[in-house]
């Protein structure tokens, strides 16, 4: 077995892979183009408060990313805020499972949800016997629109196109039923827990890739940030080597020895994710629904057709950004004077544009505000920030080819969009981390 690994790119699959690498063993050489860890999934400062490059969201059953934490020495509780997975919509209804949703109490809540009509929960049931042969039986993959053909109108726009994009970053008429149910499935039949939505208390950068940096630098890793890689020939043939790249970067850097998976890398086709970042006030003598909800979660997909995905689908209430920050902030910093005054309170929101089209931006902020006053009944609604990540995730197509993991020979890519279960994920990176290092060392 080889004694040294390379790893090149500290995102989350990077990071797992040089974690399981160091567990097995191995010296790790860990290059990073940028100067932070973390890739798609990390903190940026903005006007000296931290945010994350996009609101994430993690569910109970992303277990190797959880279990992932818990090796690094990390507490689960410290990072995540775990919410059962329950939404409201901006008129007061709101749509819940109860904590232990297995497969049969998840059906019970849907069919006492008021929100749906008789008619319409019936036609829930033949998809859902659908989806459950899709799961066990279907060899061909197909479209969720396809899979849920026959739901009715409402339950689709409602539930399971906010579900389906915001799990798979794809548009129902596109997304892989098969991947939609293998998440679906992970979420309803493993532990209750597995279906709870967690959302990050602390920067995402100290959710892991900091933390994690630390780690490995105390186990002797050789770490080098702000170092790119641009060609194969720069690393040293004889160490094996995991390139943890986005799969355009490591398309670019296999082109020339590995054309084919180059290929199949780099016709991979992206989706968009925007997250705006605002805050407002609510009047305490004019709370509305979405805040008489305890839920941190509002679905706002009623206010938009399904396929023109510009507008956000959901808005999830956050602490504040100074909160987050685990150091000092000055007394005169402007953010630390948000407050509770006599009569409002400050709340702040990310709002989230799923497969946001690439150069919408000004219209997607526009529509955010408008959601903001008109839907979560904030008042004096103020952009704190936009990130718009143009190719946030693959898209996760049906029948979509995806590149494996093996390139040649003491060559291995990881990374969300590796062939695997998942979608553009967290857990889809970490777990691809994971295999890789595996996979390569039984060479
Ligand atoms: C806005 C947004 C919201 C998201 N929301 C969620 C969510 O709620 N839940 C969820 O599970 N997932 C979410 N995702 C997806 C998740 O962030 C990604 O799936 C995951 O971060 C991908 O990790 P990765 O390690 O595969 O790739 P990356 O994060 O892209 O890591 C690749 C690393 O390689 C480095 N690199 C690139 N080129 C080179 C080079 N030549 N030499 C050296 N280093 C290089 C990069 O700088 C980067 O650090 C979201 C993504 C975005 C953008």
């Amino acid at each position: 077995m080889a004694q040294e690994i390379t790893i090149v790119g500290a995102g989350w699959a990077g990071l797992a892979a040089a974690v399981k690498a160091t567990q097995l063993g191995l010296k790790v050489n860990l290059f990073e183009a940028t100067h932070t860890p973390g890739g798609r999934a990390k903190s940026v400062v903005h006007q000296g408060a931290l945010f994350d490059n996009g609101q994430h969201a993690l569910i109970g059953a992303y277990s190797d990313t959880l279990e992932l934490l818990q090796t690094i020495g990390l507490e689960a509780q410290a990072l995540f805020k775990r919410h059962s997975l329950k939404w409201s919509y901006p008129n007061g209804a709101c749509f819940g499972l109860p904590q232990d949703a297995y497969p049969f109490k998840a059906l019970r809540s849907l069919l006492l949800c008021r929100r749906f009509s008789a008619v319409e929960k019936s036609s829930l049931l033949k998809p859902l016997l659908f989806a459950l042969s899709h799961m066990l039986w279907a060899k061909e993959d197909d479209t969720v629109a396809n899979l849920f053909k026959g739901v009715s109108p409402q339950i689709m726009r409602d539930i399971v196109s906010p579900l389906c994009l915001s799990a798979l970053n794809t548009p129902i008429s596109r997304a892989s039923a098969k991947t939609f149910v293998r998440v679906l499935r992970d979420a309803f039949s493993n532990p209750p827990e597995s279906c709870e939505f967690l959302f990050p208390i602390v920067p995402l950068g100290e959710v892991f890739p900091l933390p994690c940096l630390n780690w490995l630098r105390e186990r002797g890793a050789r770490i080098e940030l702000g170092h790119r890689i641009d060609s194969l020939d720069a690393l040293d043939p004889k160490v094996p080597c995991i390139l943890a790249l986005p799969p355009w970067q490591a398309s670019k850097l296999t082109q020339d020895k590995h054309a084919e998976w180059s290929n199949l890398a780099g016709n991979l086709k992206h989706e968009a994710i925007a997250s705006i970042y605002l805050k407002g006030e609510r009047s305490a003598a004019h709370s509305n629904p979405a805040h008489a909800n305890p839920y941190p979660l509002v679905c706002l997909n009623e206010h938009f057709e399904a396929e023109n995905c510009v507008h956000p689908q959901f808005a999830i209430q956050r602490l504040a950004p100074f909160e987050t920050v685990p150091f000092e902030r000055p007394s005169n910093d402007p953010l630390t004077k948000d407050s509770l005054t006599e009569d409002s309170l400050t709340e702040h929101w990310a709002l989230i544009v799923s497969a946001a089209g690439p150069s919408e931006r000004q219209k997607i902020i526009e529509h955010a505000l408008l959601a903001a006053r008109n839907h979560l009944k904030l008042q004096n609604v103020q952009l704190q920030l936009c990130t718009m990540e143009k190719r946030a995730t693959f898209s996760c197509d049906a029948k979509l080819q995806r590149p494996p993991s093996f390139i040649s020979e003491g060559l291995m890519a990881c990374g969300d969009y590796v062939q695997g279960p998942y979608p553009g994920t967290l857990e889809g990176a970490v777990r691809s981390g994971l295999r890789a290092v595996t996979e390569l060392t039984h060479y």
